[in-house]
């Protein structure tokens, strides 16, 4: 704690006050410190396709000069890295977007199974791409109190996941369901799972178990954090579960809509 006490100007002929002044320095202090390690980590994230983008500029203009050919692929590497770039901005919006309205718990109804029914098929070409298939096991009728927006976003991120972190050639599955009262929808992968000491933390800002793969996926190191605050907004829960070399299962349960 920090104490500081202030003498207020004197009026005339009446006595002097003073003001004391207490501030809770650890929340402050760690107020700051979130804040410059958050500067820290998407300096450092950003920091490096701008490299990229600066070596290929250099290249594009002098060992490739004279060489179309060889400018084509630079400037394909060129528009790889701005779109790298522009994802995590994007992502970067959502989350400070989402983060702002927390406490603010959403009211309106939405039915979750148009919401998964939406995902599932925007997700298809991801799913064809890697051989994969999209199960989607609905009861006939599942409302919740919910951003129907968020909700897309955050069944998006997880599906995305399961489908990028999925082996080849396997099923992802989408499963709802009532359960204690609340909508519960799981999103399973069969695939090379997470190693339990990392499950904690995944829903960190840019926290990945894998950098290179997560990279190459073309992963931002954001979309749990985004699925984390969208359950929170929502009064929900998440839970992961995974079995190295079988797969893993996120889980959201989201309170039902009255009635
Ligand atoms: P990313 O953009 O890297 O996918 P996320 O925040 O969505 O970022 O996920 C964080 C990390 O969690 C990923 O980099 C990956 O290591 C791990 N992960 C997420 N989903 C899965 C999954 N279905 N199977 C295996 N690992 C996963």
């Amino acid at each position: 704690l920090r104490v500081r006490i202030e003498a207020l100007p004197a009026l005339s002929g009446a006595s002097r006050s003073f003001i004391a002044m207490i501030d809770d320095l650890t929340d402050s202090e760690r107020m700051r410190e979130m804040r410059s390690d958050f500067v820290a980590d998407v300096s450092h994230e950003l920091r490096t396709p701008l490299a990229s983008v600066l070596s290929i500029v250099e290249t594009l203009n002098g060992a490739a000069r004279d060489d179309p050919k060889a400018q084509q692929r630079f400037l394909k590497m060129l528009e790889e890295q701005a779109r790298r770039m522009a994802r995590i901005v994007e992502d970067l919006l959502s989350l400070s977007r989402i983060e702002m309205h927390e406490h603010q718990a959403p009211t309106g109804v939405t039915q979750l199974n148009d919401v998964l029914r939406n995902v599932a098929e925007v997700c298809q070409f991801a799913a064809r791409e890697r051989d994969m298939r999209l199960e989607i096991d609905l009861p006939e009728r599942l409302d919740v109190v919910g951003d129907s927006h968020e909700l897309t976003r955050l069944f998006q991120n997880l599906v995305d996941n399961a489908l990028k972190y999925g082996d080849r050639g396997t099923a992802v599955r989408i499963h709802a369901s009532v359960a204690r009262n609340m909508a519960r929808v799981a999103v399973s992968d069969r695939g090379p799972g997470i190693p339990r000491e990392h499950i904690p933390r995944l829903t960190e800002r840019f926290y990945r178990v894998d950098k290179g793969r997560s990279r190459a996926a073309g992963g931002t190191g954001l979309g749990l954090a985004i699925v984390k605050h969208v359950v929170n907004r929502h009064r929900g829960e998440l839970k992961i579960s995974s079995v190295e070399n079988e797969g893993s299962t996120f889980t959201v349960e989201l309170p039902l809509a009255p009635g």
